[in-house]
């Protein structure tokens, strides 16, 4: 099954496979790349390069698309590109967001972020969370010690917090998504962006909402 989240402002939305989807699911202008845990941001991508995300054009005929298996997909809407970002804590400590607003020529008007291990969830050592602050800054991997909240260091990143929503699922807590972290699986979600302008259906099954710093991380309302 593939499910379908809407970019609030667009006519793009996230198109997301998991454990109950099949490799047909997937269309062929879906472009993925080997990713590296690295911070390279390719423009333009080609197919399966070593590379953790990429920029194309918005109104173009290939999609960029971000394989995970508890990492963060970040989507990025520019006024005339998209693009994506593979973002795990080696990404993020690479500087990984620093490519991606470098490739897309400055800070983007939209960003998504879509599943991956949750705050709650995602157990690391301090030497983990250290290295992501010395990149992205101090005081953004989290509210919890021992824990790297993905999405949390990710949002904080971005000065405009109201430009950037979240898809809340956890891929180890929640249902319906692969987790290295729950099994040890080498198989990998699939997310990637497409428009409605190519005929895609993006009528929404799953919910984006504004990514919220205090409520994150399926804190009890
Ligand atoms: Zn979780």
């Amino acid at each position: 099954m593939t499910r379908i989240a809407a970019i609030p402002g667009t006519e793009l939305a996230v198109f997301m496979t998991g454990v109950d989807s099949s490799p047909r699911e997937v269309p062929p202008e879906a472009l993925f790349l080997s990713q590296v845990h690295g911070a390279v941001i390719l423009d333009p991508p080609e197919p399966s390069a070593p590379a953790d995300g990429m920029i194309l054009p918005r109104n173009g005929t290939l999609f960029p698309g971000v394989l995970t298996a508890d990492c963060l997909p970040v989507f990025a809407v520019w006024d005339g590109m998209v693009g994506c970002a593979h973002a795990g804590w080696r990404g993020l400590a690479a500087g990984v967001l620093d490519a991606l607003l470098e490739a897309g020529g400055g800070p983007p008007r939209t960003v998504v972020l879509g599943p991956c291990i949750c705050g709650e969830c995602y157990t690391v050592g301090e030497n983990v969370r250290s290295m992501v602050s010395e990149t992205i800054g101090p005081g953004k991997t989290g509210r919890l010690p021992g824990r790297l909240d993905l999405k949390e260091a990710v949002a904080s990143y971005f000065t405009d917090r109201e430009k950037v929503f979240t898809i809340d699922i956890c891929t180890l807590c929640g249902a319906g998504f692969h987790s290295h972290r729950r099994n040890g699986t080498t198989l990998r979600n699939r997310f990637w962006l497409a428009p409605k302008a190519l005929g895609h259906d993006i009528t929404p099954s799953v919910p984006v909402k504004p990514y919220d710093h205090f409520t994150f991380e399926g804190s009890p309302a």
